[in-house]
Parts: structure tokens; C-alpha cells; sequence
């Protein structure tokens, strides 16, 4: 689905974004792949090329919410793939600080990834996608349709996301760009399993499919939006959640 085109997908070392990377590599996409440490980059790299050696995939670690590191970045793509078609900011973390214990530092680091890498990374990359009329997704979450009992920041950045995504989708149209964001419900990553179990438990009770999803689930929908069967799609914020939502 993804034949000859060229991705550049941040967080891509586990858990989702990992996964979004397997998927896209599957279906004939190059990928350059971001996390935060060479260490977790590297190993990701030599760990795709155990299961398939001919994947197209190269790594980086820069600071996400840095325009001249981005730059570079981007440019280096370019230099290695000739071009890129597609963005995923998918790198982020959560929280569930309550309130009053908030530090300023953790609102920070929360918005920076989950906010403003995400505006680095798209304003960075614009020349090259105006050149391929490419594709932007963000992996927003199911909390930023209605909160969450506690660390505020975290449904705050996605709903952020959620309006990045919506106003970008309309400033980029003329340019053939689509930009859209995939809403994952509770999912099988480290980030869930570090949750405590009488946070997840009661959430289980409340999903229609009476599971929590898998990042396969997740990275199917960001294959989908990414691919020319979604060609006629932008702004849209899909929710991948097991119904959730209803
Ligand atoms: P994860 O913790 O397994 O992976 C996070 C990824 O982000 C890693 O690749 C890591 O390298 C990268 N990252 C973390 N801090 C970074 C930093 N400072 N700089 C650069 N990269 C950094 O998380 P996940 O569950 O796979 O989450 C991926 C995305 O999905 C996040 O945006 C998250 O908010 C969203 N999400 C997750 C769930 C869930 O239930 N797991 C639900 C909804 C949305």
C-alpha cells in the first residue's frame, strides 16, 4: 500500500510507533525512524533488520522540539531517500498527576513532546511534503474527546494535537496535503503497562469490544490514512478504540 514512498515516524522504537514502522516497512515504504537515545534507536534498527533484512530503514535521535535538529533531519531524509511523502508525530508520554501535585517541569516536558515536536516536526518538513503532496497523521488519543480522571496535561496536549491536526488540514489543502490524526484507545504499550491495574481495569469494563487494543489495531488505521486509499481524506480525527468512545 505504501509501495516507493518515503516516511518519517517519531517515538518509532516501541510500542505503537514501532509498530506503525513494521507496517509501513511491509508494505514498501522507507522509513527514518526517531526515538530519544541512540541506544533504543540502534536496537530497534538491528531488531527490524532480524526479521527482514532488506527493510529500507535508517535512524536518528534528535530533539524533536529543536527547528534546526528537525531541519537537519529532514534534510538528511531527503539526501538518503531522494524525498518524503509522510510525516507521523507519534512520539509523547502521559501523566496522571493530579493537580495539585503538578511540577512546572512535567507540564513542561508534556508539552513540548506532545505539543510542540509536533509543530516543529510539521513546520520543518513542509518543503519536502509541498514537493510530494504528502501526508501528515498524528497519533492523538481516545482522552482528548473527554478527559481523564487525572493528569490534566496529558488529554490537554491531545486535544492540542486534535486542533494542530484541524488547522493544519485546511492551511495545507491547497497544497495537496492531507493531514489527519488517528484517537487510540487504551492499548498494549509499555505506556499502559506502567498504568496501575485499578486504573485499567474499570476502563476495560467500559470498551464495547471488551478488550484493549493492540498496536497492530493502531498501526493499521495509521497505514490506511497514510496510503493513496485515504486520498480524499483530511482533518479527520479517527478514533481506533474499540467503540469507546459511545
Ligand atoms: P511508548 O512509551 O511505548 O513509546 C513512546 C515513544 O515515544 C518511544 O518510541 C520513545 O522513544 C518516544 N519518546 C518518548 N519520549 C521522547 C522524547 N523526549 N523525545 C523523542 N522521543 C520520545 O508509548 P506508546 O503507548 O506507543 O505511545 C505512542 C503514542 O500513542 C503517544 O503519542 C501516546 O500519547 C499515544 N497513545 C497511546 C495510548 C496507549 O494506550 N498506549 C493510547 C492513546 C494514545
Amino acid at each position: 500500500m505504501l509501495n516507493g514512498k518515503v516516511a518519517v515516524i517519531t517515538g518509532g522504537t516501541r510500542g505503537i510507533g514501532y509498530s506503525i514502522v513494521k507496517k509501513f516497512l511491509d508494505n514498501g515504504c522507507k522509513v527514518a525512524l526517531l526515538g530519544s537515545k541512540e541506544e533504543t534507536v540502534s536496537k530497534a534498527i538491528k531488531d527490524l533488520k532480524v526479521i527482514n533484512e532488506n527493510y529500507e530503514v535508517i535512524g536518528f535521535y534528535p530533539n524533536l522540539c529543536s527547528q534546526d535538529e528537525m531541519g537537519e533531519i529532514f534534510k538528511k531524509v531527503k539526501e538518503t531517500y531522494g524525498k518524503i511523502d509522510i510525516l507521523v508525530n507519534n512520539a509523547g508520554i502521559s501523566s496522571k498527576t493530579k493537580l495539585e501535585d503538578y511540577e512546572e517541569s512535567e507540564y513542561d516536558k508534556i508539552s513540548d513532546l506532545n505539543i510542540k515536536s509536533v509543530f516543529t516536526s510539521s513546520k520543518m518538513v513542509l518543503p519536502y511534503l509541498k514537493e510530494t503532496k504528502g501526508v501528515i497523521l498524528n497519533t492523538s488519543s481516545m482522552v482528548s474527546i473527554y478527559g481523564q480522571p487525572s493528569g490534566v496535561m496529558y488529554p490537554a496536549s491531545k486535544f492540542a494535537v486534535n486542533g494542530i491536526t484541524k488547522s493544519l488540514s485546511r492551511e495545507l489543502a491547497p497544497y495537496g496535503i492531507r493531514v489527519n490524526a488517528v484517537l487510540p484507545g487504551i492499548t498494549e504499550t509499555d505506556m499502559v503497562k506502567n498504568l496501575p491495574k485499578e486504573m485499567i481495569e474499570p476502563l476495560i469494563k467500559t470498551i464495547p469490544l471488551g478488550r484493549i487494543g493492540t498496536p497492530d489495531d493502531i498501526s493499521n488505521a495509521f497505514l490506511f490514512l497514510a496510503s493513496d486509499m485515504a486520498s480524499y481524506i483530511t482533518g479527520e480525527l479517527l478514533s481506533v478504540d474499540g467503540g469507546s468512545r459511545s
